[in-house]
Order: structure tokens, then C-alpha cells, then sequence
């Protein structure tokens, strides 16, 4: 088994309205099978989701939080609009997004934008990915699987790792259970994060500074479906995640 995993080269600083479609065709010859692998960074920037600090009345409760953890009561309120639910508030921002990722600062970023501004997520990334995916087989006539990618910190480790936040033709997660290990036990719990693990490979070579290298072909792996995907796939329902509900009662005893 091998698989490929290579930049498309000379990808531009993108503006708002740039075809991203378009722009990756334009650089590469893309095969059937082929997953695009594209830094959601990018997609926000095409998607004009950027913002000023300057431009965001902080809300009390926003202030409040900000005299806690110490970034700005702007900065505080631009996170909390985005969240459904904020899981630790200090001294990091830990929320659960609309979209049901659970991340620092609701994926705001204030790297590899003009200065002043804020990098948003985009709005609906799974949307985002469709749109995208949509067209690249228009202008190909292949099946083509899109990932968009973030960067995420886990808990309990160290060190920040790419992570899928949107998707189209690809899987969240391929299920193992009923298939046999090399004993013959069937398995019963085993899940594969393969969008995650796809969203891993293809950060090792976007990195996450100053590459310019945004958008990365991952050729070789069959894992393409005809099926809905979604990313929210990947997210635990509420009532069986233990971990948020630890969260969540000991900011109740905080107040
Ligand atoms: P994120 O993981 O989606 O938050 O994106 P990063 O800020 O980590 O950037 C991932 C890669 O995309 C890095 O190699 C950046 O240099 C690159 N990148 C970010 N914005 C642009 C852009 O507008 N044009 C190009 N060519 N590269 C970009
Ligand atoms: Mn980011
Ligand atoms: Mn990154």
C-alpha cells in the first residue's frame, strides 16, 4: 500500500471572491480519486470571513470574562458570538462552536491575515468544502474528495495538530466494528478518525507559517464515498461525552 500526499504549488495570497476551484486547476492536473486537502484559513479568506477588533462592542459578560482571562473584552465577545457554549473561560477561551467543534477561541486567528484583522472559520465549512468540491469536478470531469483543514490543540497532549472541519465526498469516520483483528476477534468499538487523519498528513506539509502552501493532494487512498458526508459526523452527542459534562459541572460549582 502507498500513498501520495504533495503541495499544489503557487497558490496566491487570497482575497475575498477568489475561485479557489479555479485557482487549484490552475496549478495542478488532477486525478480521479484524488482528495484536495485546502487550509480553512484560505477558504475563510475567499469568503470574505475576516473582521476588525475595532469594529465589536464587547457585551458586559464579555468584559467580565476579560478581566479573568486577560485578552481583550473585543476579542472575548467575538468568540462568545460564535460559540453555543463556552466550557472553560479562563485562563484559555475552550468553547463549542455553532458548527459542534469544541476548540480554542471558536478557530479565530489573528496569523496569517493583514494585521488588524481576524481570521474567522468559515461560516459552514461542510457547505464550504461542497461548493468547492462541486466545481473542481466541473472543471475536471473526476471524482474528487475536498477536506478543509484546521489547526487544533488537544487535550491532555502538547502540540497542535491539523484537524478536518469540513468535508465532501470523504467519510468523517470508518467503522471498524464487526470486522475482525488478526485473532479473529470481532471488534467492537473501533472508530478511525480517517477525515482527521487525512487532515494530519496534509498539515505536515501546509505547516503553519509563512509556506504559502495552503492546499496539499492527497492521491492514493480509496476512501471516497457517493454518500452525505458531514464533519459533525465526528462530534459525540452531548449526553455521551463525559468529558464536556465534567466541564460543564465544575463551572456550575464555580459560581
Ligand atoms: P489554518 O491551519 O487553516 O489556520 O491555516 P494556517 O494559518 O496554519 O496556514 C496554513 C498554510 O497556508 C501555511 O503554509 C500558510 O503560509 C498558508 N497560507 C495562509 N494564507 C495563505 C494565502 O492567502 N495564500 C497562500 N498561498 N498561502 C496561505
Ligand atoms: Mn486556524
Ligand atoms: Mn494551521
Amino acid at each position: 500500500m502507498k500513498l501520495e500526499a504533495f503541495i499544489v504549488d503557487n497558490i496566491p495570497l487570497i482575497k475575498e471572491g477568489d475561485n479557489l476551484a479555479e485557482i487549484i486547476c490552475n496549478n495542478t492536473k488532477l486525478e480521479d480519486g484524488d482528495i484536495v486537502v485546502i487550509a480553512s484559513t484560505i477558504v475563510a479568506k475567499s469568503e470574505g470571513q475576516i473582521f476588525r477588533l475595532k469594529d465589536i462592542t464587547p457585551t458586559d459578560k464579555a468584559v467580565e470574562i476579560a478581566n479573568k482571562n486577560r485578552f481583550s473584552p473585543a476579542f472575548v465577545q467575538a468568540v462568545l458570538e460564535r460559540s453555543r457554549d463556552c466550557l472553560v473561560d479562563s485562563p484559555i477561551m475552550l468553547v463549542e462552536t455553532y458548527n459542534g467543534n469544541v476548540c480554542i477561541n471558536a478557530g479565530l486567528d489573528d496569523s496569517n491575515i493583514e494585521n488588524g484583522f481576524i481570521l474567522d472559520l468559515p461560516k459552514n465549512p461542510d457547505v464550504s468544502a461542497e461548493y468547492i468540491g462541486l466545481h473542481l469536478q466541473n472543471l475536471t470531469s473526476k471524482k474528487i474528495g475536498v477536506v478543509i483543514t484546521d489547526t487544533n490543540g488537544r487535550a491532555f497532549k502538547t502540540g497542535q495538530t491539523g484537524v478536518a472541519v469540513g468535508l465532501y465526498h470523504i467519510p468523517a469516520i470508518k467503522n471498524w466494528r464487526g470486522k475482525n483483528d488478526l485473532y479473529g476477534h470481532a471488534l467492537d468499538i473501533t472508530e478511525e478518525a480517517i477525515a482527521d487523519e487525512i487532515a494530519g498528513t496534509a498539515n505536515l506539509l501546509m505547516g503553519e507559517g509563512d509556506g504559502g502552501t495552503p492546499v496539499v493532494i492527497i492521491r492514493g487512498l480509496d476512501v471516497l464515498t457517493g454518500k452525505k458526508v458531514s464533519v459533525k459526523n465526528m462530534y459525540r452527542p452531548d449526553d455521551k461525552d463525559i468529558i464536556k459534562k465534567g466541564l460543564r459541572s465544575l463551572n456550575q460549582s464555580n459560581l
